[in-house]
């Protein structure tokens, strides 16, 4: 064979190899995907998951997890209510600093106006970066299916626009709006379907929200069966999600935690505020009590709630005690009632229907202990001693590569140790 025949044949063998195996730049099957991914991060949140819940015997998914990565028993900041713990998640500051103090808030700059969980105007949540906004400032791909904030033009100062938006804020590149009729299965699927386009496209980093845990826990109380059944619901979520992504040959960093623990709650064990309906403007009531007196009523009220009552205290919200790192922020109202946990504070005694599960409580009462399990490629193998929440923003911080910065409130100290050098 002269040598350009051999040249030639070996051409054609060469292009007969390229069509039983597709060259890497031609689109493969998903399936058949040999691309080296980068590793995504996965932010996992399900709500209401007390700590203990892992020990059920219903969670293999979520032990896979925690055998094979990092684990540690994680503190919810104060109060222990979801989304300033949601928000703490993913900014790295406590509740007094990022803003978003309780689930009902009104604020002295905006009077007239009460934030509620499905309030996104701006103004409410701006005091702090979350993590997609961090991200997305340095280039990096993020995608939340569902997150309480996730929602909200970040950073807008302007008011809601002609056409319903806020201009000029910054939400993540991909989101869903919060609607409880998207099944935990469907959640789950949106963000594979993300993972699944061109890299060009693709999310580097993903927040994922189960809430399906803390409704039960706080319909049927969290030694309740349906609460047991949900989190086995959850874990089987979690666990379509790991072989969805093994599919894909998408190496992840899961972090998976929860916002605040559950108690058990009662008709029986409520206390009721012994006040004038004339005498103060309720903000919020349950496990804790947020009100502000009317005016000229200051001294009753002060007389009336200041200080230690059978499974209450209540503050001035200058006095509330140094641990809970609470009240500075102007939306904190001017007396703050704490109840003992699995107690509740009302108006009056309440009617039926009443809940069986509430959170709230001081952030240190082993009711209120929440979730966290870390596994991927970033982690070794271990356990972290107790931390609060305000560490997991810099830990993603880590997982992104982004820089640090200085009005965060926790630190990645925690999980250093067991970080593989990336
Ligand atoms: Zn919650």
């Amino acid at each position: 064979m002269r040598w350009t025949t051999r040249i030639a044949a070996a051409a054609l063998i060469a292009i007969l190899q390229a069509c039983a195996t597709p060259p890497a730049q031609t689109p493969p099957p998903p399936a058949a995907i040999a691309e080296a991914r980068p590793p995504v991060t996965i932010l996992i949140s399900i709500d209401g998951f007390r700590a203990d819940y892992l020990q059920r015997g219903v969670t293999p998914n979520l032990s896979r997890l925690t055998a094979e990565g990092i684990t540690g028993p994680m503190r919810p900041s104060f109060p222990s209510k979801t989304f300033p713990n949601h928000w703490t998640l993913v900014t790295g500051m406590v509740p007094d600093h990022h803003g978003i103090v309780g689930n009902r808030m009104e604020d002295p700059a905006h009077p007239g106006e009460t934030f509620t969980t499905a309030n996104d105007a701006p103004y409410w949540w701006n005091a702090a970066q979350p993590i997609w906004v961090a991200a997305e400032k340095a280039g990096i791909h993020t995608g939340t299916v569902l997150w309480p904030g996730a929602n909200v033009a970040w950073g807008s100062s302007a008011t809601k626009a002609d056409h319903g938006d806020y201009p000029g804020g910054i939400r993540p590149r991909d989101w869903l709006q919060y609607n409880q009729a998207i099944s935990n299965k469907q959640r789950v699927d949106t963000a594979l379907d993300w993972l699944r386009r061109p890299p060009s496209n693709r999310p580097r980093f993903l927040t994922l929200y189960f809430d399906r845990v803390d409704m039960v826990g706080h319909d049927h109380g969290p030694d309740s069966p349906e609460v047991t059944q949900a989190v086995a619901q959850i874990d089987a979520q979690i666990g379509a999600l790991v072989d969805g992504l093994a599919v894909l040959h998408q190496p992840a960093n899961l972090v998976v935690v929860s916002d605040h623990g559950m108690s058990e709650t009662s008709d029986t064990r409520v206390v009721t505020l012994d006040l004038p309906a004339d005498s103060y403007h309720l903000i919020e009531a349950g496990p804790f009590a947020a009100l502000d007196p009317l005016p000229g009523k200051e001294a009753l009220v002060e007389k009336t709630l200041l200080g230690r009552h059978p499974h209450m205290e209540c503050w001035r919200k200058a006095e509330i005690p140094a641990r809970l790192r609470y009240g500075t922020n102007p939306r904190i109202a001017a007396i703050f009632c704490l109840a003992e946990p699995r107690w509740m504070i009302q108006e009056k005694r309440p009617e039926a229907p009443f809940t069986h599960g509430e959170h709230g409580y001081d952030n240190r009462a082993p009711d209120m202990a929440a979730l966290f399990i870390a596994a991927g490629p970033a982690f070794g193998h271990g356990t972290v001693a107790a931390f609060d929440n305000v560490d997991v923003y810099p830990l993603l911080r880590d997982l992104l590569g982004l820089p640090p910065r200085a009005d965060v409130d926790g630190d990645d100290a925690p999980f250093r140790p067991l970080l593989r050098s990336r």
